[in-house]
């Protein structure tokens, strides 16, 4: 009987071995990518037929069966290979990469059908209004859901149920249906600016020519970034291929949808964390059998089956949200690079302000650079100025200087809308006695405890605790002598709130009540002119198109550039970019005002005189000049545990075992910018290599031979590190 290597969906590296009865064999097709049900240990657990020999050798005697053969397609040899790559490259065990395309364990069995109803014998002889109703609904001999029909004739399911008892209606099963309208690529055209044209023809080349290629779609805000890249999702349609297009905030962006549905005349398929079971599980079923032709999902849609992928396209490629953290630490936009080369397949990068690494590339000759110059709108690219706060301050109490209120004032008063921007969530970040200077902390983390005044409470933002807002200082007792340090966006609109009145203010930020769907809400009623001041963090610098926004503010410009962080300036210039750039987007004279106490700062000066290509150079010089990426390899291994001497030993141990070699540095173990997180101690070490290193294989080979962590001590290795605290 053959014996078959099985992935299991946990952290395990290794396939095991079973053996594939005749009785099961016979059933279905067995081979690589068969999703099948094994025992382990005692329990019963999904898993996929891998390709290749066998992990490990068991004696035919103890080998167990493959108990069943789901009936979902078998994974596709390009996915199988790119779950081995993913785990070899990040170092997670291959059994949770695979953990990461059976998310959905429902799909792996057809739908249940809904059980539903139809006429089938006469009518009964009491007829009641309700029951009229019914078969009223009933003519014709479609059959209806029993709860459907009941809402739908205004009554109770229990009326339906005596018609059924009466003979008059019988249960059938009803066909689930496919719910994914398909695509059609020839649904609408727009016409194409000059450079857009030029840009949407070489994306359409590259699909047609089929293979793996990269470019880099680099426009400035409001280009027609997406419109160009329809074109190649157009061009996949069209070749019966599925396109997948990855965006940062998925769940935000509603106004997407409808963009897709305009071009295409169908939605695409959604992709996060945010959907219901049922809903992702037909997505899954879809995109593995090729009814769905269309995903605009989350980093996680990389993972999902896809049948024929055609092209994938990364919207806002250099956003870090595309940097999943925790579990397998991985960058979305790279592992898709990393899939399309093994798909053989097109992928497209797009950004108004791409990343180092991806810019490095293109001017390497490695990716294609399809430049977009101007905006699609035939708007200006909005001017932006500094505020310089040393001359222009605040009153005392306040964060907004007079140059930006008088310039909101004149904005408003030409009934247009105005964004303030600003990073932080809450009312202020920091809660101190002005008696004795205690300061609130979190008892779990090494951070400040974040007042959120409109909830009443301090929270801390790296464990989530929170403490009701104290009436007297826990430290010398001191009663009315508490005082809030800095902004957060609530603060800011209670200034705002303050000094324009009678003006329609929303905030909007990750702790509005509602949620995602509220969000979504609330965006669409800005973009459709809602709302004159709109105040919010980082959640409102994506994607969102707001025609009537004449002005943006940045409250504090000078946040996030000094944090250790070696791509804090490049970060910031991304942030104040997109942020500045919602701003005029429909029209001509749109601005942005950027507060700062450091006006000569070389992000603030990059930013106002939108000189990106000197920014990028200068960035790139000083990476270059000490190997940091593009220009060398970074991987950082933290360990963590909640005894503080027995994390630090370790990690210095580790630290000693690292295998020599003249060209890999092994920077500390240093305790971590926040030491401690969730009531764990934090020590990082970081390794730096040259460019073309084979720094995944180096690190495997360095923490197998080292000793094993023990005593609740962690490690965790993040190659390519984007977060550095
Ligand atoms: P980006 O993604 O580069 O910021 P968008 O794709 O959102 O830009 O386009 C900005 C706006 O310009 C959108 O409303 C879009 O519909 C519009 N637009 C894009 N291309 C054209 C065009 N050729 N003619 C007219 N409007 C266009
Ligand atoms: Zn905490």
């Amino acid at each position: 009987m053959p014996v078959l290597p099985v992935l299991t969906p946990f952290a395990v590296d290794k396939a095991y071995s079973y053996r594939l009865s005749e009785e099961v064999g016979a059933a279905a097709e067995v081979g690589p990518g068969s999703i099948v049900q094994v025992p382990l240990g005692p329990r019963k657990v999904l898993g996929a037929v891998w390709s290749g020999p066998t992990d490990e050798h068991v004696d035919a005697d103890r080998l167990r069966d493959v108990e069943r053969v789901f009936p979902a397609r078998p994974l596709s040899p390009q996915l199988l290979d790119f779950v081995d790559w993913v785990a070899r490259y990040t170092l997670a065990p291959r059994g949770m990469v695979l953990r990461m395309v059976l998310r959905v364990p429902e799909a792996l069995e057809p739908e249940a059908p809904i059980r539903g109803v139809r006429l089938s014998g006469p009518p009964p002889e009491r007829l009641t209004d309700a029951r009229r109703r019914v078969l009223d609904l009933l003519e014709g001999g479609f059959g209806w859901s029993r709860s459907g029909l009941a809402a739908a004739a205004g009554t109770s399911p229990s009326v339906v149920d005596g018609l059924v008892r009466s003979g008059t209606l019988e249960e059938v099963a009803l066909q689930a249906g496919s719910p994914f309208a398909e695509p059609d690529p020839a649904y609408s055209s727009v016409s194409f600016t000059a450079e857009q044209t030029r840009a949407a023809e070489a994306l359409r080349a590259s699909v047609a020519a089929g293979g793996y290629s990269v470019s880099l779609l680099d426009g400035v805000t409001g280009s027609g970034k997406t419109e160009v890249y329809f074109e190649a999702v157009a061009s996949a349609l069209a070749r019966r291929r599925q396109a997948l297009i990855l965006l940062p905030e998925i769940a935000l962006t509603g106004q997407f949808l409808d963009r897709f549905e305009d071009r295409f005349g169908a939605r695409p398929a959604e992709w996060h964390s945010d959907m219901p079971p049922k809903q992702r599980a037909r997505v899954w079923r879809g995109v593995s059998d090729g009814t769905v032709r269309a995903v605009i999902g989350a980093r996680s849609a990389l993972f999902l089956p896809f049948r024929n992928l055609g092209v994938t396209i990364v919207d806002e490629e250099h956003d870090s949200a595309f940097k999943q953290e925790d579990g397998v630490t991985y960058n979305a936009r790279d592992m898709a690079v990393v899939r399309g080369h093994i798909e053989k397949r097109p992928v497209v990068l797009s950004s108004a302000t791409p990343s180092l690494e991806t810019l490095t590339n293109a001017d390497r000759g490695r990716y294609g650079h399809l430049v977009l110059a101007s905006r699609a709108t035939g708007a200006d690219i909005p001017a932006i100025r500094a505020i310089d706060m040393r001359a222009s301050r605040p009153e005392p109490g306040t964060f907004l200087s007079p140059a930006l209120v008088g310039a909101m004032q004149e904005t408003l008063e030409n009934g247009n809308q105005v964004l303030l921007f600003l990073n932080r969530r809450g009312f202020a970040p920091l809660t101190l006695c002005r008696s004795c200077g205690y300061r609130f902390s979190c008892r779990n983390c090494s951070a400040w405890m974040v007042e959120h005044r409109f909830r009443g409470q301090l929270k801390c933002h790296h464990c989530g605790d929170t403490v009701p807002v104290p009436q007297s200082c826990p430290a010398c007792g001191d009663v009315d002598s508490l005082v809030a340090c800095g902004p957060g966006v609530e603060r800011i609109a209670e200034e705002v709130g303050q000094r324009f009145a009678d003006r329609h203010i929303i905030v909007l930020s990750s702790d509005l009540p509602g949620g995602t769907v509220r969000l979504k809400t609330e965006f669409a009623h800005i973009a459709a002119g809602e709302g004159d001041i709109i105040i919010g963090t980082q959640l409102v610098a994506k994607g969102h198109h707001f025609p009537k926004m004449a002005l943006v503010g940045v409250v504090d410009a000078d946040l996030g550039l000094s944090n250790g962080d070696p791509r804090a300036a490049e970060r910031t210039f991304q942030l104040l970019s997109q942020v500045t750039g919602r701003a005029g987007r429909a029209r001509t004279g749109g601005r942005g005002l950027v507060q700062t106490y450091a006006p000569d700062h070389p992000v603030i000066r990059a930013i106002v005189s939108g000189d990106r290509t000197a920014f990028y150079a200068a960035e790139s010089r000083a990476r270059e000049s000490v190997a940091l990426p593009p220009f060398g390899r970074l991987a950082a291994l933290v360990i963590s545990g909640p005894d503080r001497p027995a994390a630090e030993a370790y990690a210095r141990s580790l630290a000693r075992a690292a295998p020599p070699r003249p060209d890999v540095h092994v920077l500390g173990p240093a305790e971590a910018p926040i030491h401690r997180v969730r009531g764990r101690y934090r020590f990082r070490l970081l390794v730096r290599a040259p460019k073309t290193f084979d720094l995944s294989a180096y690190l495997r080979n360095w923490l197998d031979r080292a000793e094993p962590p023990r005593k609740g001590v962690r490690r965790q290795v993040d190659v390519d590190p984007v977060s550095f605290l």
